[in-house]
């Protein structure tokens, strides 16, 4: 039966670029995707950036660019990812397109229709100076528990409490270091808490399609105890969809100035995502969701699952619409035993890795084979990968086609016996028998299970090769049939495994394809022998891994190596209230007279607009006759404190230009301002 699947990987947040975390679900749900599509089934396999949110929209302001523009910068830099790891998602959307607009519109009202939506005083910090209320994770003070200075509003890195931004002592906000104020505000809550939504995601979470761990992690949630303000009582708690403006999302209907929360919005970006690419298709998107048989699947990580297993579900069956039939939960990516983290660069950066001429398809295979079904963590380590990628997949695999391959187009014009000797047919029966067995495993998304079974097959068949010694028979007066049969043994096992592999190593099987000269190899093709066939030149099809290559992936990146402008870094960044401590005026040059024992200086009288002269040293006689200057306006600090000098006191400071090398880029100009300004004016 032809299964149809509707397969998804969560939407990372469009403020970075991807991290190896992202590429290791991708590759996850890639490699079964591919797995799915050879099996015959039909696949839609969509994904999208996650536009919204209070994060984005500051991180846009930073830039100095619309949130938009922003979003839009981030989604341009995501399929260099995807092509460069193999990751053939069929589409790539945004949550803040039109589609997804409308379905979360659309899931809204029919939640509110359904008598599930409620609206309450919420009491949250407001930032007074930047007008706006703060998300947790701007609010910043010291921990009430340990007292740790400078922890987020939601928990302590230091000692790992977790609690409510108000109870911070000390709270800022970490957009403008403004003394947050508790200000309340209208929210829109989803009654996660009624008997209807209870009921189902008992059910629902329980009836076998989650991963058994994370089944059971959910049913604690069923008892936990809720806040106060709903009644004190253990159980499901209601859920703030709500945000006030300022925010980047999607307006609430018929709450002008409310946002739907990012999270509300982003679920619903998997089936925007998939609506615009059937609709490409031709295909209707309801009416294609409406399939009794359609089995729709998420892939996600563990940090996501509260969303996925209870918001989501309830928001999709409480508003008329299919819920999900698998939600596949995966651990997080460690390295070399440490949680991922660039301030203490042990981050792989994915493109980095590209750059270096890394094969892809090694870090697919390394993914592949550490992979389980079950919610644990994947530790990335150097030394294992090596070993991994050099002696199970080429020394073990890829070596037994270029074993045979050169007998075979040399001497027999690269045609494959048809009879294959009874050793070589058990063997191949065998690998065909095992074929199940694979298929399960990755079925499953036991990878890691499933590469071992199909390195165990390729030992019998190294063990195969290694008896028959096809380099002998080769050398010996009439073995050429037995040295036919044997080679063609070996090109028939390695196509086999080959299949067995071809959903994690795709761009690898393209090759193979082309050198057996046969058509894209769908699974049930390991059932069926080749026979007469010719096939291509053998091209070398997969490098080693060099260590040395491994290593520089780990080193710190270099920092970018532009020359500092004008010779010099920038100074350490002021606030404003820092710059309008200088008072810097207009001022006229009424006079200007070399200064006797000084082949640096000249004596500047000036006009403020005082009423009265001021007297100026500046060190510009090497670059300015006194005659050019008198007449001219330009611009002097004026509150500068007089100062002292060997030729009498000056009164300020004239502004002026110059390298921080003066003597390899010389030069010092005067400012001067554009017509029309008047001594006095203050510049600001
Ligand atoms: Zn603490």
């Amino acid at each position: 039966m032809t299964r149809k699947l509707f397969v998804t990987t969560a939407l990372p947040y469009a403020n970075a670029a991807f991290h190896i975390g992202h590429m290791m679900e991708y590759i996850q749900a890639d490699t079964w995707v591919r797995l799915q599509r050879m099996l015959g089934h039909e696949v839609h396999f969509v994904c999208a950036d996650d536009a919204h949110g209070a994060a984005i929209m500051i991180a846009a302001e930073k830039a100095g660019q619309t949130p938009q523009a922003f979003v839009a910068g981030i989604a341009a830099g995501r399929q260099q990812y995807l092509d460069g790891f193999h990751i053939a998602f069929d589409h790539w959307h945004s949550t803040d397109a039109p589609e997804n607009h409308a379905l979360a519109k659309s899931i809204y009202l029919a939640l509110r229709q359904n008598g599930l939506i409620d609206v309450r005083m919420v009491e949250q910090f407001f930032d007074p100076q930047k007008g706006m209320f703060l998300p947790d994770r701007f609010i910043k003070g010291e921990c009430p528990n340990c007292g740790a200075k400078d922890q987020y509003g939601d928990n302590c890195e230091v000692c790992g409490a977790v609690y409510a931004p108000t109870d911070l002592k000390n709270p800022v906000s970490a957009l403008t270091g403004a003394t947050p104020v508790l200000r309340s505000s209208e929210h829109f809550f989803f009654r996660l808490s009624d008997p209807r939504c209870v009921e189902f995601l008992e059910n629902w979470t329980q009836d076998g399609r989650l991963q058994t761990e994370v089944a059971n992690k959910v049913k604690e949630w069923f008892k936990r105890d809720r806040p106060a303000e709903e009644g004190g009582k253990a159980g499901l708690g209601d859920w703030d969809i709500s945000r006030d403006a300022p925010y980047f999302g999607i307006e609430i209907p018929d709450a002008p100035g409310k946002y739907f929360y990012v999270w509300l919005d982003a679920p619903v970006g998997y089936l925007a995502s998939l609506q615009a690419h059937l609709t490409k298709l031709g295909i209707n998107f309801d009416a294609y969701m409406a399939q009794p048989d359609l089995e729709q699947v998420h892939f996600i990580g563990k940090d996501i699952v509260t969303f996925h297993t209870l918001f989501w579900p309830a928001m999709l069956k409480f508003s008329g619409r299919k819920v999900p039939d698998h939600i596949y939960v995966h651990g997080h990516l460690t390295v070399s035993g440490e949680k991922m983290s660039k301030s203490r660069g042990t981050g792989i950066s994915p493109l980095r890795y590209l750059e270096l001429g890394l094969n892809p398809e090694w870090l697919r295979y390394y993914i592949a084979a550490k992979l389980s079904a079950r919610v644990e963590d994947l530790d990335f380590n150097p030394e294992d990968f090596v070993a991994r990628v050099n002696s199970d997949l080429v020394g073990k695999t890829i070596n037994i086609a270029s074993r045979a391959a050169g007998f075979l187009s040399k001497r027999f014009g690269g045609k494959l016996s048809a009879d294959l000797g009874v050793e070589g047919r058990v063997l191949l029966d065998g690998l065909r028998a095992h074929g199940e067995v694979v298929r399960t495993h990755l079925d499953e998304r036991d990878f890691g299970k499933a590469m071992r079974e199909v390195m165990l097959l390729a030992d019998r068949v190294n063990e195969y090769v290694d008896q028959h010694k096809p380099w002998e028979l080769a050398k010996k007066e009439g073995m050429d049939a037995a040295l036919h049969d044997v080679c063609s043994v070996c090109i028939e096992a390695f196509r086999i495994l080959i299949i067995y592999l071809k959903p994690v190593l795709p761009a690898l099987a393209v090759q193979v394809e082309n050198f057996l000269q046969v058509k894209p190899l769908m699974w049930a093709d390991a059932q069926r022998a080749l026979g007469h066939h010719t096939i291509g030149e053998y091209k070398h099809l997969m490098q080693r891994v060099d260590p040395t290559k491994l290593e520089a992936l780990f080193e710190p990146p270099a920092a970018p190596v532009a020359p500092p402008p004008g010779g010099e870094a920038l100074a350490e960044e002021i606030g404003i209230t820092d710059f309008t401590k200088v008072d810097l005026r207009i001022a006229k040059i009424v006079n200007a007279e070399a200064v006797e024992g000084s082949t640096k200086l000249l004596r500047l009288t000036l006009d403020v607009g005082e009423g009265r002269h001021r007297n100026v040293f500046s060190g510009i006689a090497a670059n300015y006759r006194p005659e050019e200057l008198v007449g001219k306006l330009t611009v002097m600090v004026a509150n500068l404190a007089p100062r002292k000098m060997k030729f009498g006191i000056s009164e300020g400071m004239v502004l002026a230009a110059s390298h921080a090398d003066e003597k390899a880029h010389p030069g010092v100009f005067v400012l001067e301002p554009f017509p029309g300004a008047v001594p006095g004016l203050r510049v600001r």
